[in-house]
């Protein structure tokens, strides 16, 4: 038996790292995130937008799949065929289109479509008529967001002409769903009163004729913390890749971690302005480091100030701004050197900082700060073991 089948820790430094910002995708960790979610779930759906969190689509959704989730989520049907083209079978389902797209792709490719509309029921039908098939639908109920879905006075009257439409052999209508407006909070009134509209929304549906075998209204904050929302099935994506949004469940792993190497140092007395609009001044003698990564490659800026990086083992703060391409660090009296590498987003497993910690030096979420890294650093996948449970601490 292997002695390290899932190992937790940091990727180790290769090479490249000692010249160029990596990002390390720990598919790894997705393939934990997505065996612990599923362990909750009735049947997962793996969310893989925006490019699977902006760590690759195709990547993550093949981990998810090989590790407990059945379908695949995507906002727009051109993601979904990104997924079939590269070969991958699993239910998919696309929930962002608009009407007047041509949605002979979902026929052509078998993508369900999510229809929160009868303009959007128009586009399946004929997409489907034209094509001689029958399109799989789930309709969206708006259940509080007041963004996507259908509002519900609008719901009977398309539950009602996609019942015609199942009947004039064009649309099958296979699942129902809604979203959650305030999961993250896990604020239980406005959770409450979402499920009731989603259940009644439901109850319509049937009486209208249709019979969903799908109904899904949570996500990854449902999942974790919110069970009676849970119904058929779960649309998870921000867990997939470590991001508990509420903050209370400890269970994911972090899947991303960015590297970047010390390109120059120079040592400088106090009463030195550093970088743009000498926004930092040293206060005394110290060693600034130099690394070639800035908000182009998806740091933020409205974290300067804030923002620290390990470096030596060490946490040292950001000196100055956040520039497009480059940072500096503030060592202090570390022995930093030019090809040292320091670890700006951590996993977690090291006393790098987190993601999450990142979004809140920058007042934002770790979804945007993930979704957001830039496509010029180095991208370094560590594939997901074949460890079907967490039990690194049996291993010899
Ligand atoms: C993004 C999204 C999800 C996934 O939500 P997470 O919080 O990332 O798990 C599910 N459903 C809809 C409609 C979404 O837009």
């Amino acid at each position: 038996m292997s002695t390290t089948v899932c190992p937790p820790g940091t990727a180790p430094v290769t090479p490249v790292a000692r010249t160029r910002p990596v990002l390390t995708v720990r598919l790894d960790a997705v393939a934990h995130n997505t065996r612990v979610l599923a362990a909750s779930a009735r049947r997962l759906m793996a969310v893989v937008k925006a490019d699977g969190f902006g760590l690759g689509a195709v990547d993550v959704a093949r981990t998810a799949l090989a590790h407990g989730a059945r379908a695949l989520g995507v906002t727009t049907l051109a993601e979904a065929v990104e997924l079939r083209l590269a070969g991958v079978r699993a239910p998919v389902l696309s929930w962002l289109d608009a009407p007047g797209a041509d949605l002979s792709d979902a026929v052509l490719h078998g993508v369900d479509v999510a229809v929160p509309s009868l303009a959007h029921l128009d586009a399946a039908a004929s997409a489907a008529r034209r094509l001689g098939r029958v399109v799989d639908v789930h309709l969206y109920l708006d259940t509080g967001t007041a963004r996507d879905g259908c509002p519900p006075e609008l719901w009977p009257a398309l539950c009602a002409a996609a019942r015609r439409a199942e009947l004039a052999g064009t649309v099958r209508v296979v699942g129902v769903m809604g979203h959650l407006a305030c999961a993250a909070g896990l604020d239980a009134a406005a959770n409450a009163a979402a499920t009731a509209r989603f259940v009644r929304g439901v109850a319509q549906a049937r009486a209208a004729g249709l019979r969903p075998v799908l109904r899904h209204l949570g996500a990854t904050a449902a999942v974790l913390g919110l069970p009676g929302t849970a119904f058929d099935l779960s649309r998870v994506g921000a867990g997939l890749v470590g991001i508990d949004p509420t903050g209370r469940y400890p269970v994911l792993r972090a899947a991303a971690q960015v590297t970047a190497p010390v390109v120059q140092v120079r040592d400088v007395g106090a009463g030195v302005g550093v970088g743009y609009d000498h926004t930092y001044r040293t206060t005394a003698r110290t060693r600034l480091a130099l690394l070639p990564l800035g908000y182009a490659d998806g740091l933020p800026v409205s974290a300067s100030g804030h923002a620290e990086v390990l470096v030596h083992g060490r946490r040292r703060p950001l000196a100055g701004r956040v520039s497009m391409d480059q940072v500096v660090v503030d060592v202090g009296d570390l022995p930093v050197q030019p090809g040292d590498v320091a670890t700006v987003i951590g996993t977690g497993d090291d006393p790098a900082p987190t993601l999450t910690e990142w979004a809140g030096w920058a007042g934002t979420l770790p979804h945007e700060l993930l979704t957001g890294l830039g496509r010029r650093l180095v991208r370094r996948v560590v594939p997901a073991s074949p460890c079907p449970t967490d039990f690194p601490e049996e291993h010899p």
